[in-house]
């Protein structure tokens, strides 16, 4: 068992510690793995050169959901007859700024820092890079600096941010990222959306419900491509149905905002432009490795970082990436999820504890990142999916079989809301009879997918799911009839 040390030198430099493991990065993922460790009786330090929380809990996941709530809330209310009638009206947007701002801690980290106290671990403001192998410097926000040494590990979680395209004028147009979009408390007028992806569409439901004139611009055929056809296709319906421009197959050219004040004009291929009040670009992410001293250990700076399943990074025995970082799955639960296997294999070989579990599900190996990452958008309606979806899982060379379900023949669905909407897609690998994928849209489905994930995790055969009886009359229903369809 590994003691709990933590040793400091100040040699009339910059002051030296040492720990068994150190962290770089105290978003979502950076948390996990000091909780980790340290459960796993190993010392830790982390280091933060922001807010302790991450993009997730100030800039990403906790602002933009506290935005779409009241929006879907609202959306479902006026779908139930005698409910309706009390949910005309505009949403307050200053209420729900309040409410956001009160989500996010109003941008500050004390209760994350007294939670890192409460657990023992140390933390460490100000950026931080390697120093070449296991040694971290931290230049903090005063000029002083700390040098921290790894027994073990060094995991780095810095993340990602947003890219903005390289564009004529861009700069000067002082464009919105996913930053601004979560944290504005201003409603733009007209607010342009370039992107379909996921951060695209959220963003584009929030603002135009919260009275934004809003006009997306996609450069694909539909909105979110990464997930079945169908998903998109009710969301973009939906959207447009509720007075959004959705304008699919465009690339922007230039952005052009005289002075960097007024109107912003978005030019797109072939000479079309839009005009808008304010223009948000959620346009892909990139990793924060780009001055984290990556140079120091032969790594390319600014690259995605590859790992093993261990979330061990290809050709160190020291050097961890996990969560975004890593460009496994752009997700807080996922690199959650990451962060406790992480956790588990760095304190399985500072124990020396014998050969690693990691092999497919073992408690060492990150296997989901391959085959069950659950997804929901907070649309509306909501979209989710896990596994393969049918095109990935043919490309992945699986025998399949694809069943559909209109959802609005599901009991359950009708009651949850008037003329229901909403589709299921449920892919089957016929040689192994169990579900690969699963992919819902539709109000309320959101909380279907972990039904879905554990299904696909547990290579549950077909013919056990059966036994697997739904709740009359749920959503959940959606089941019972997708068995139906594929027994016949
Ligand atoms: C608008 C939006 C909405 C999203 N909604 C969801 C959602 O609903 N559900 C979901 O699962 N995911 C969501 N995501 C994705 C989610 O935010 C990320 O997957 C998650 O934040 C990744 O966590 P992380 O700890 O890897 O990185 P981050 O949260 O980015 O944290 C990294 C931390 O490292 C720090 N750091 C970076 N470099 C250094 C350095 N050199 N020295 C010291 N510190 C450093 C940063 O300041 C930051 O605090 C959303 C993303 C966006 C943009």
């Amino acid at each position: 068992m590994t003691r709990v040390v933590e040793h400091e030198h100040d040699h009339g430099r910059a002051p030296e510690h040492e720990y068994d493991v150190v962290v770089l990065g105290a978003g979502p993922v950076g948390e996990n793995v000091v909780d980790r460790v340290r459960a796993a009786g190993l010392s830790a330090a982390i280091v933060e050169s922001e807010l302790i929380g991450g993009e997730c809990s100030y800039w990403a996941c906790m602002p933009s959901k506290a935005l779409l709530r009241p929006v879907i809330a609202r959306s479902d209310a006026r779908k139930v007859a005698g409910l309706r009638e009390s949910v005309y009206g505009p949403l307050d947007a200053l209420e729900v700024f309040a409410h956001r701002d009160e989500v996010v801690g109003d941008w500050k980290d004390d209760g994350q820092v007294d939670w890192l106290d409460s657990i023992g671990v140390r933390v460490f403001r100000g950026h931080g890079r390697l120093l070449g192998p296991r040694r971290v410097e931290v230049a903090g926000p005063e000029g002083e600096r700390h040098v921290l040494t790894a027994r073990h590990a060094v995991a780095v979680c810095t993340g990602s941010r947003a890219v903005l395209p390289d564009l004529p004028g861009i700069t000067g147009a002082r464009p919105w990222t996913s930053r601004e979009a979560t944290s504005s408390d201003r409603v733009p007028g007209r607010l342009i959306v370039v992107g379909g992806g996921v951060v695209g569409v959220e963003m584009a439901t929030a603002w135009h419900a919260l009275g934004a004139k809003v006009t997306m611009l996609v450069r694909g055929e539909r909105l979110l491509p990464r997930m079945e056809p169908f998903v998109g296709e009710h969301v973009a319906e939906a959207l447009r149905a509720r007075g959004a421009d959705v304008l699919t197959g465009v690339s922007v050219s230039a952005v052009v905002r005289d002075g960097g004040t007024g109107p912003v004009t978005v030019v797109l291929e072939g000479g079309d432009h839009v005009e808008g009040d304010q223009v948000l670009f959620a346009t892909g992410r990139a990793p924060r490795t780009e001055d984290i001293g990556l140079e120091t250990v032969g790594l390319k700076p600014g690259s995605w970082l590859d790992v093993d399943d261990s979330l061990r990074v290809t050709g160190s025995d020291w050097l961890y990436a996990v969560g975004d970082v890593n460009h496994r799955a752009l997700l807080t639960h996922q690199g959650k999820y990451q962060a406790r296997i992480a956790g588990a294999a760095i304190a399985a070989r500072a124990k020396d504890a014998g050969p690693l579990d990691d092999g497919s599900w073992g408690a060492h190996a990150a296997t989901a990142d391959h085959a069950a990452v659950p997804q929901v958008v907070f649309s509306d309606p909501e979209a989710a999916a896990v596994g393969l979806s049918l095109a990935e899982a043919e490309r992945a060379g699986y025998r399949v079989r694809a069943v559909d379900l209109d959802m609005s023949g599901v009991a359950g669905a009708g009651l949850y809301a008037q003329g229901y909407r909403g589709h299921a897609r449920m892919v089957v690998d016929l040689d192994r009879e169990v579900v690969l994928g699963a992919s819902f849209v539709g109000p309320g489905i959101g909380e279907l997918v972990h039904s879905a994930t554990v299904a696909v995790v547990g290579e549950v055969p077909i013919a056990r799911l059966w036994h697997a009886v739904p709740s009359y009359p749920t959503l959940s229903e959606a089941w019972l009839r997708l068995l139906e369809a594929y027994r016949g």
